[in-house]
């Protein structure tokens, strides 16, 4: 399989646009992809060794002064898979050249700072592929859910992160977002799963449930976040993650597409390399 087997490209298919509903939204669809699950797994196979190729040179880049980086933000309730990316997606690229941050509940030394205080601290280096697992956005998901902050100090967080992202943009960093979707029914069965087998204990945590009985008001503040924080120049992919392997797939092929709009190249030698070679023949 080389010619591309997508009827349209997860960038269209899943981009968050204008009037995008999160009501009507089909968790178990395979958005753009017609094929099957093998098919969807060779399709990755491949395009994983692009990403790792690309990756290698935006690493060489940053190597050699280059400043930009790639910086992908994973979103979504618990069981959406978030650390599935990190482990098949993430994992198909050179470890050394990745910076991964997870977000949790903030200490207490991260609540006495601003909330993007821990998020600025954690962004990737230059030639880096930078991963958030949980974001800046949990500013305006369980903050907003929970009552953490009242509702005019919340409110003015999505401007603000519009303008943290454009100057992020603008130093040289190009960010994939990523929200996963699960249906209520699938979450119910990996969580069920985390309760069956002693080697998932350890992903259960209680709390999951609370969250998970706050759904709708989830699922108004994923769409409060869609609307005002999808822009041109950083917009949100809206992921349906039901079918694990269309998730992963999705997000290879967004990065692979992130990467390609760097029009990234080997960075010229800074020796001369034909008296490097004579030096080697001679030594
Ligand atoms: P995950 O559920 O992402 O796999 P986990 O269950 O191991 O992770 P942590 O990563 O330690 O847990 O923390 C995730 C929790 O932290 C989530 O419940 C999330 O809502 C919460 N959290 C993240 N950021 C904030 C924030 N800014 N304020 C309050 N809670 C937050």
């Amino acid at each position: 399989m080389s010619k591309n087997p997508w009827d349209v490209h997860p960038v269209q298919a899943l981009r968050a646009g204008p009037g995008f509903d999160l009501s009507t939204f089909d968790p178990s669809a395979t958005p753009g992809w017609s094929d099957d699950r093998d098919d969807g797994e060779e399709r990755m196979a491949e395009q994983g060794a692009r990403l790792a190729d690309l990756q290698e040179m935006l690493f060489a880049e940053g190597r050699s002064g280059g400043a930009r980086s790639v910086l992908l933000v994973l979103q979504g309730m618990d069981t959406t898979g978030k650390g599935g990316i990190v482990r098949h997606v993430v994992g198909m690229v050179d470890p050394q050249g990745v910076d991964h941050a997870s977000f949790g509940k903030p200490t207490p030394e991260e609540l006495a700072h601003h909330y993007l205080w821990r998020i600025r601290n954690a962004l990737p280096r230059p030639g880096r592929l930078g991963v958030f697992d949980r974001s800046h956005y949990e500013d305006v998901l369980v903050v907003r859910v929970e009552n953490l902050v009242p509702p005019d100090v919340w409110g003015q967080r999505y401007d603000e992160i519009n303008a943290f992202e454009a100057e992020l943009v603008g130093s040289g960093t190009a960010i994939v977002k990523v929200a996963l979707m699960v249906s209520l029914d699938e979450q119910r069965s990996r969580l069920g799963e985390r309760l069956e087998r002693p080697d998932k204990y350890w992903k259960y945590n209680p709390a999951d449930l609370d969250a998970r009985a706050k759904w709708p008001d989830y699922r108004e503040a994923y769409q409060a976040l869609l609307d005002r924080t999808s822009t041109e120049i950083a917009p949100w992919f809206v992921v349906p993650a039901n079918r694990k392997w269309y998730a992963r797939l999705a997000v290879t092929e967004l990065l692979v597409d992130a990467f390609e709009r760097l029009g990234l190249r080997w960075p010229a030698a800074e020796f001369d390399v034909e008296v490097e070679k004579d030096r080697l023949e001679n030594s």
